[in-house]
């Protein structure tokens, strides 16, 4: 109900022309749109804030086009927006990630249209020939069409009773997240292979079809060497996906085993990044400085003036659970505006109701 009343709201706002006032109070700043995925089978219906279908995904480009927004390449907008250049309304196009259908699907696109695009590659299963373990996990819970299944004899189920209702939700997510956490933390890529095998014939899910569909798998390494040479920007977005808030040393060799993967498929300095799952704090900045990073883009949503900080860049994460109106509502910055709009009019109740004072 609350998403019908908000395109309906927005379908309005559009048609009164509020988007394109909003354009021109906006015009300043850099708008940095963030994707993942890309769908070839069912990917959108099980993560559609991970994955777009291809013709959304195209349909969004047109409509960048249509509307003639500027897209620049990373290091040139950023560079713009440091000394006041950028042209009006500025879009840079980011990919995270570096899903195997990057290649299959995005690259073709954003090269019909000449876009720029930077990918954020993460690199531990760049170096496998195995899907990513923790989404194969999710996806075949799922997928399955059992209701129950027995556990026993699975030793990552920590439960003393071996048979899990798949259809209750507390139950399956448990189940889910102990396999997550014991394939993690205990096992080698092979026993987790081997971990996604059983799995797959517990829940009536055929892993072998997730393997060979790479669906879930992300770019090797001579695939993200196409992307290279096809003109994509290719930046650091941790080795493990992981960056650590507290362990200094933790965090760096994130990055230095990234960038030594990311060496042997580029040939330019790998010196942007992104925060994997959107997790940040300012201590880490000083860190990124002494790695000789120069930028780092997170999950808030929002755009960018010259004053942001480089290491806390907004973006707009776009998916299939945008709709088109609400993709629009973003790209002219009536969002934004919205934004800014609701955050005054906190600031003024609380500063002038005394209840909200204390
Ligand atoms: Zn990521």
């Amino acid at each position: 109900m609350k998403a019908v009343l908000k395109k309906i709201f927005l379908s309005v706002c559009w048609r009164l022309g509020l988007f394109h006032v909003s354009r021109y109070l906006m015009k300043d700043k850099l708008q940095i749109l963030c994707y993942h995925g890309f769908e070839t089978y069912d990917e959108t219906s099980f993560r559609p804030k991970l994955f777009i279908k291809k013709a959304t995904f195209n349909k969004r480009l047109e409509l960048i086009s249509k509307y003639r927004f500027p897209v620049l390449t990373l290091d040139d907008a950023l560079y713009k927006l440091r000394n006041n250049k950028l042209p009006r309304n500025a879009i840079v196009i980011t990919i995270d990630d570096g899903f195997y259908n990057v290649l299959g699907i995005a690259a073709d696109i954003l090269n019909a249209h000449k876009y720029p695009v930077t990918l954020y590659l993460t690199t531990y299963y760049v170096q496998k020939n195995s899907p990513i373990f923790r989404l194969v996990v999710q996806y075949m819970f799922w997928k399955t069409k059992k209701r129950e299944v027995s556990f026993g004899g699975c030793a990552w189920n920590k439960n003393e009773n071996m048979d899990v209702r798949i259809d209750n939700d507390k139950e399956r997510e448990r189940i889910i997240w102990d396999c997550i956490d014991y394939g993690e933390n205990e096992c080698s890529e092979p026993e987790r292979m081997r971990i996604c095998q059983l799995l797959g014939s517990l829940l009536g899910v055929n892993y072998q079809q997730i393997r060979d569909s790479q669906i879930l798998s992300l770019l090797t390494l001579d695939e993200a060497k196409l992307l290279d040479r096809k003109g994509i920007n290719i930046q650091l977005h941790t080795h493990r996906h992981y960056f650590s808030v507290d362990d200094e040393a933790k965090a760096k060799k994130e990055i230095v085993d990234n960038r030594k993967v990311l060496d042997e498929i580029v040939d330019y300095p790998t010196n942007h990044f992104c925060y994997p799952s959107g997790i940040w704090n300012k201590d880490q900045w000083p860190w990124l400085e002494q790695m000789s990073v120069y930028s780092a883009t997170t999950c808030l949503p929002g755009l960018n003036n010259s004053e942001c900080p480089a290491f806390g860049l907004k973006r707009f994460l776009d998916g299939e659970y945008i709709n088109e109106m609400e993709f629009m509502a973003e790209l002219f910055g009536f969002m934004e505006l919205a934004r800014a709009l609701r955050k005054k009019t906190k600031d003024f109740i609380i500063k002038w109701t005394p209840d909200f004072r204390q």
